[in-house]
This record gives structure tokens, sequence and C-alpha cells, in this order.
């Protein structure tokens, strides 16, 4: 399988090569050549354990990794986590499900994504005898996944950037407490978006670049949205037959890449009907759902930090459908949008999805009713899924981080105080970390002197 840029102007590449490059040069995300049709694996897939499925569905895209090679990366990837089931459904009402995406070792769903990814980085440089540095800024929880995904990996060295004193005390430990050599977690002075314009720049020196051989963590890499369709599969073939072709997934969204990932599936032959993005008070996406109409705000800091974003850096997957794959009408849409902040889509087809915006306010009273209603405790994101549930519809509400991540919150709405036994042993763990200033050459100089060679 190959696969293709949403802009048109780079040559097709193979698996391997699309994931280690993650942003095509052309500024455009990688996108299968064709879809392939999963309709008539559906039954043959449905006694499979989660990494088995994982397997079968991967290697269709995978097809430069020796199936044995790939089976073993992807046994290995999904052993972190703490549920034998992986990504246990379970029923709270009729027509109502959540589907548990935090058991992984940073719990929140990026795990399944990133766990993945780090095993495919340091395969890459067993078999091409190369060492690899990963360097992102993170604001919170793809800091932490990333960094899991990589500790302790021979040939390989990670260095996220986040800005001291602005991630939560539970998310530094994730990231500064690991222990482990190839580790760097770097507190800079500023903000996160400062972190990121200083990475930009280190990123654009090219020299710099390909003598540490960098790689950039960030949320558009192909790997990370063909790892998220697994769970989506494996929810729906553990849902009852009678089910499954009512349902509507609702996804609590930031940068779109987990519900993206759910509809390309559909877009794959799995018959599901509809999918909800559940937005928090930063609210992109669900104006775009509304009026047609994508247009940048402000960011507002919310009680579910991981979707405060303003661009949604996935959508430009789903702008390339919406535009009957055409990669001159995607240049035109993303230039526009960069030049003016906003796009009118003049016939705007949303497809199967719907939208729903959720203030913190009603975040705290949805924890609160939630937990009345069901005995069961949301996290501050997955809270928004539980806003506007379609009465028509088999809802599975995708709960992306586990509520004991978000303490103060959960004590505020409920009174109770969740805890993890993963969290609670950070605590007694010694803080690893180096403060940095935000600029490229502070960020240079450190990476010269630590980077594996
Ligand atoms: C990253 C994240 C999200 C948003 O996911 P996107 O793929 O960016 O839409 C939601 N909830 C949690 C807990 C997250 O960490």
């Amino acid at each position: 399988m190959r696969f293709l840029s949403t802009r048109g102007q780079t040559p097709a590449l193979g698996f391997s090569d699309a994931v280690a490059t993650g942003l095509a040069p052309d500024g455009g995300l990688f996108l299968p050549e064709s879809m392939p049709d999963f309709s008539r694996d559906l039954a043959r897939f449905e006694k499979l354990t989660y990494a088995e499925l994982c397997f079968e569905f991967l290697r269709v895209f995978a097809t430069d990794i020796p199936p044995e090679t790939l089976r073993g990366l992807i046994a290995q990837s999904y052993t972190k986590f703490s549920d034998p089931a992986i990504a246990p459904l379970k029923p709270l009402a009729k027509n109502l499900y959540v589907l548990e995406l935090f058991h992984g070792p940073t719990l929140a769903f990026k795990d399944f994504a990133l766990q993945l990814l780090g095993n495919l980085y340091a395969h890459q440089c067993q078999v091409r005898k190369e060492t690899i540095n990963v360097l992102g800024a993170t604001s919170g929880d793809t800091g932490a996944a990333a960094i899991h995904g990589l500790i302790g990996r021979p040939g390989t060295a990670i260095f996220i950037l986040y800005p001291d004193g602005r991630v939560s005390p539970l998310q530094e430990r994730q990231m500064a407490c690991t222990g482990a050599a190839n580790v760097f977690a770097l507190a800079v002075d500023g903000t996160f978006d400062d972190a990121q314009t200083a990475l930009k720049e280190v990123f654009g020196d090219q020299d710099f670049r390909k003598r540490h051989r960098l790689s950039a963590v960030n949320s558009i890499n192909l790997a990370r949205v063909l790892a998220q369709c697994v769970y989506y599969l494996y929810a729906w073939l553990k849902l009852p037959a009678s089910e499954r072709s009512n349902v509507e997934f609702v996804v609590p969204t930031g940068n779109f890449g987990n519900v993206l990932a759910g509809w390309m599936l559909q877009k794959m032959g799995v018959p599901i009907r509809g999918f909800r993005v559940a937005t928090n008070q930063n609210d992109i996406l669900y104006r775009l759902f509304q009026t047609g109409e994508y247009r940048v705000g402000e960011v507002h800091p919310s009680l579910a930090p991981s979707m405060d974003i303003q661009v949604a850096s996935n959508f430009e997957r789903f702008i390339y459908f919406a535009v009957g794959r055409d990669p001159a009408r995607v240049r035109e849409v993303m230039a526009t949008f960069k030049a003016t902040g906003a796009y009118t889509f003049e016939h705007f087809n949303r497809d199967a999805f719907s939208a729903s915006r959720t203030s913190d306010a009603e975040i705290a009273s949805i924890i609160q009713r939630v937990y009345r209603t069901h005995g069961y405790v949301a996290d501050p994101h997955t809270a928004c899924g539980f806003k506007d549930l379609n009465p028509d519809r088999v809802n599975v509400v995708l709960s992306t981080a586990s509520p004991a991540k978000f303490p103060d919150t959960i004590k505020a709405a409920i009174g109770l105080e969740p805890t993890h036994p993963s969290l609670e042993a950070l605590k007694a763990k010694p803080i690893v970390k180096d403060l940095l200033k935000a600029t490229p050459d502070a960020i240079r100089a450190y990476i010269d002197a630590r980077a594996v060679r």
C-alpha cells in the first residue's frame, strides 16, 4: 500500500517512509492511496483479541514490514495496558455504552497510537542501523504518551518541551519521573506557543535536522490515525449484532485525530451510523458543523485541557474528501485559511458527523449527573461526550482519559477524589527535568550535547 499527500505535490510513499516523514514535504498529510474494504472480513474478525485484530487491520497498510515482524511489534505495543480487554466496552444503560481508552501507561487514549509508534521507530532504527532523536512540544498528554512509547528503547532519545508550571503536576510527573536515560523532560520558560515556535525553527534548520535524524512528535502521523481505527472496529465487533449498524460514536475532540480515525473506518466498509464531534468551549469544529464556516477563534483554557486547540491539525484529511479528493482544492482551502483565518465551504456536506459544544459549567454538572445516574466517573474530556445523546442511536461514548488524571475537577463535582495506583507510585519518584530557554539556540545546544548518535 502506498500513501499520498493531501496536497498532491509529494511522490507516493510506502508505509514506513510515510510514518518516518510525518508531515509531507508539501505541507500535506498522508492518506492511503485507496481505501481497503473490510466488509467481508468482519465475521472473521469477531473472535480476535485486540492485538490480533490490530495486526489483521494494519497488515493491509504496512505492507513493507514482514507480517511476522509486524505481528510482534503490535503484540508488544499492547502489553503495558492494565485491562485484559485493552479497550473495554462497558454498558451503562439501554443504548448507551462507554468505550474506555485509558488503560495504557499514561492513562489517556494517546497510548494506543504512541506505544505502537514507539515500536515502529525502534524497529526502523534496528533495520536501518541508525539512531533517531524525537523532539516535540506538549501541553500535556501527547508528550507523556510519546515518552512512554520510547522509554529505554535502544537507538532512540526523546526530548519533550513543556511550559514550566503550566501542565498539571501529574502530567509533569508522567514525563519527568521515568528514570530513563533516553528521556529528556524540558521545562521551558514561556508558553506552549513559545516552545512550539522555537521548535519550528529548529526543524527548519535542515543541517541540524539531518545531523541528529530528528523526528517530530505530533498528532498528524499516519501511524497514529491508523492505530486509532482499530478500537472503533473492536468496539463495533463487541456490540450485539442488532445494534451495530445503528451505532453513533461520540468522540471528545480537539485536533480531530481520534474522530477522523473512526470516520475513515466507516469509509472502509464498516457500517457505522454516525459520529458526534464533542468539543469543549473551544468550538471551532462545532461551529463548522453548524454553519459550514471554519474560522479560528482564541483559545480559552478549559477543564478539558487536551481539547483546548485553535486549529484542528488533522482536519485537512477530512477536507481532502470533502472537496472530492482534489489536492488543488485542498491547497486553495488551506492557503485561504492560512491567510485569512477562515474558510467558508459553499456546499458543506457534513457526511456522518454531528457536533456538540460543552462549557466548563456544563462539564461539572455532567460529571455529577453521570455519576448520580450511572454510578460512573467520567473525566472532564469524556464528560463532553455525555451532552446531547441521540435517543435514536446506540451511543458509544469514547472515554479518552482516566478521571484520576484530573482529581481536582472530579472532587469539586462529586466530592470524591479518584486515584490510580500508577499515579500514586509516581508521587514517590524524584522529578528529573531541565530548565531551558524557549529559544532555538538553547534547544540546539541542549540536543547537541545529549543526542543519541
Ligand atoms: C488528545 C486528547 C483529546 C483530543 O483528541 P484529538 O485526537 O486531538 O481530537 C481528548 N481527550 C484527551 C484526554 C486527550 O488527551
